[in-house]
């Protein structure tokens, strides 16, 4: 009986690795198809200024949602990276992103739009020039495009990034350290990159109301911040403590739900009262 019963579960346990490869290897394929078509879009949620409300620029989000149905970045972008599809995504990315922030700008608001930039891209000897032509073909200047690199990604790429942050720095786009607080990254390490912007991952953000030690963490992030020089946002902004909280220890760009959620265009444009 006691067999059986092991028998039985490794049947389970078999049929159901089975069915998470299939489910695996539809969602690849169907990933495949969708990069070809380019059928993806970015959702952009704005980053205020947390005192006076006002508008400063939005983040582009990769959205993918086949027949309706959302499915997370955090969930397709690795699988798009393990296929080799990032470096053509990302391109992707960037020059719809740069044509937005475009007709921002034609609309009379400079508003510096945010791509998230992947260690493939990184990592891609032509990755600058990538960024060039996506400002050229937009006719954006290079000072209303923000790249967000996460810290994880740069304290693992650490001989490409130096150089390619230092050439994005000439080109005159602003470069920001994502999910601050994340990673392991030296103090000198950090000191050493051309960066514009250190954005304070949400984990310190929510858990600075409730935990001593997480304020503490998150006002030593903030003198690091001004010690290095770097504009400070913080992310995952959900409530009215929160807010008052970081202005209150001096970061006043903030993004997050209390805000606004990612919006497609025509959201942002009525978050924005253009229309
Ligand atoms: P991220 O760059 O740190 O983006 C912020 C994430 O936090 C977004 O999740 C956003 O929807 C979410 N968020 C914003 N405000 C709040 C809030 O108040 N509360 C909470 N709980 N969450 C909030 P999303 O869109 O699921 O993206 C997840 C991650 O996927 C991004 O984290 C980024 O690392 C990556 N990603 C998204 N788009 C791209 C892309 O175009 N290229 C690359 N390489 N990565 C991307
Ligand atoms: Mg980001
Ligand atoms: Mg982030
Ligand atoms: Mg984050």
């Amino acid at each position: 009986r006691a067999k059986a019963a092991g028998r039985n579960r490794a049947c389970t346990f078999d049929a159901r690795i089975e069915t998470e490869a299939l489910e695996k290897h539809r969602l690849v394929q169907a990933l495949q198809l969708a990069v070809a078509r380019e059928e993806f879009h970015l959702a952009y949620q704005p980053k205020v200024n947390g005192r006076t409300g006002e508008v400063t620029g939005a983040e582009a989000l990769l959205r993918w949602t086949p027949g309706g149905q959302a499915v997370p970045p955090a969930t397709f972008i690795p699988l798009i990276e393990d296929l080799g599809l990032m470096p053509q995504l990302g391109t992707w990315v960037l020059r719809a992103a740069c044509r937005q922030a475009r007709q921002w700008q034609a609309a009379g608001r400079d508003l510096r739009v945010a791509v998230n930039v992947s260690a493939v891209q990184l990592r891609d000897p032509g990755f600058v020039q990538t960024v060039r032509d996506a400002l050229r073909g937009a006719d954006l200047p290079a000072a209303l495009l923000e790249l967000e690199v996460t810290e994880s990604v740069l304290m693992r790429e650490v001989t490409q990034v130096r150089a390619v942050l230092c050439e994005l720095q000439d080109l005159g786009v602003c470069t920001s350290i994502d999910d601050f607080g994340t990673g392991y990254s030296s103090l000198s390490y950090l000191h050493s990159l051309s960066l514009n912007v250190l954005k304070i991952d949400r984990t310190f953000v929510n858990g600075a109301m409730n935990d001593p030690r997480s304020d503490a963490l998150l006002r030593s992030i903030v003198s690091l911040a001004r010690a290095l020089n770097l504009d400070l946002t913080a992310e995952g902004v959900e409530t009215e403590a929160e807010r008052q909280h970081l202005l209150e220890i001096g970061c006043e760009a903030m993004q997050g739900h209390l805000f606004a959620a990612p919006l497609t265009p025509e959201g942002l444009a009525r978050y924005l009262d253009l229309n």
